[in-house]
């Protein structure tokens, strides 16, 4: 709120963090304040005032929250979640026509990464030329997804981590076993941790099986049918995981900072074993598939490919 009360806002805020550390309600807390008739001394909406109110209802003519969407007239069970220009055009048009409330028009993009080049494109005509009093902001944990000409119009806010100690504790609060693991697999986001819950560390215990069964002289290749019900991107990102914790205890020896924690003694036995420049590699490979999450590759052969090049470090 502070920049908010110097007098000096931004017309664009690019605001970037780790995936679950509460960007997206910050970011809908700021445009309350700038919108709240009577804020509270702090910069605070006051929640009650009738932009409040109309805020609260999702109805405040001059904010516009855009998320990710599928394409209209979509059959696909699973479509790839998108903004189009389509999207932006109507939020462009809408920030260039005058406030309702005679104060801000604001604009929350939330996880921006996913606008598509002609979206970027168009958004980025309004960012060269903003109106009076109109406040973009880009919410993402990808920023390096966005193309450089938009990132450079924008204020670049990072969202830092919450202190530990009190993330941890108020996970525990919420009730939520495990706490302390959860809160590593989500790099330190409590939101994150609590989204992700029991479940994902089941399933993270299943990738770890499947990676520490050539260590114990099994073939990870059995595990790739269970690992292909997982969700694609989830478990792939999981399984970078396990790749940076073998590039830093290979790299550096530095044992501080595992992700994978309860796998420790096993990560150590594999980067004495691995080939650097192949985990490279491998990282490379990973990577690919994550980019082409949006393309129809049968899931169990991809993660037959992962396993035989992981047993192959
Ligand atoms: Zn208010």
């Amino acid at each position: 709120m502070q920049l908010k009360q110097a007098q000096r806002m931004p017309h664009a805020i690019l605001l970037y963090g780790e995936e679950g550390s509460g960007k997206a309600d910050f970011a809908q807390a700021l445009s309350a304040a700038m919108l709240c008739q009577q804020p509270a001394e702090n910069g605070e909406a006051c929640g009650r005032c009738s932009a409040c109110q109309l805020i609260a209802a999702e109805t405040h003519p001059d904010l516009a929250l855009i998320q990710p969407a599928p394409p209209e007239n979509t059959k696909s069970k699973k479509p790839v979640l998108n903004i189009r220009i389509d999207t932006i055009r109507q939020l462009c048009n809408k920030l260039s026509s005058t406030s309702q409330f005679e104060g801000y028009r604001i604009a929350v993009i939330e996880n921006a990464d996913r606008m598509l080049v002609q979206a970027a494109n168009a958004l980025l005509k309004t960012l060269e030329e903003p109106g009076e009093r109109t406040l973009i902001v880009l919410v993402t944990s990808r920023p390096f997804r966005l193309p450089i000409t938009i990132r450079s119009r924008c204020q670049s806010l990072r969202f830092p981590q919450p202190n530990q100690d009190i993330a941890l504790q108020w996970l525990q609060a919420q009730g939520l076993k495990s706490a302390e693991i959860a809160l590593k697999y989500a790099h330190g986001a409590p939101l994150l941790a609590l989204r992700q819950q029991e479940e994902a560390i089941e399933q993270r215990d299943l990738l770890a099986k499947a990676l520490i069964a050539g260590i114990n002289g099994e073939t990870s290749l059995s595990y790739a049918a269970q690992l292909a019900d997982l969700p694609k991107d989830i478990s792939l990102g999981w399984l970078l995981d396990w790749v940076s914790d073998l590039v830093r205890l290979k790299n550096t020896g530095l044992e501080a900072g595992i992700i994978n924690e309860k796998n420790r003694p096993y990560l150590k036995k594999m980067a004495q074993k691995a080939d650097l420049k192949r985990v490279f590699i491998f990282h490379d490979q990973v990577i690919e598939y994550i980019r082409k999450e949006s393309i129809a590759l049968n899931p169990q052969l991809l993660w037959e490919n992962l396993l035989i090049s992981w047993d192959a470090l």
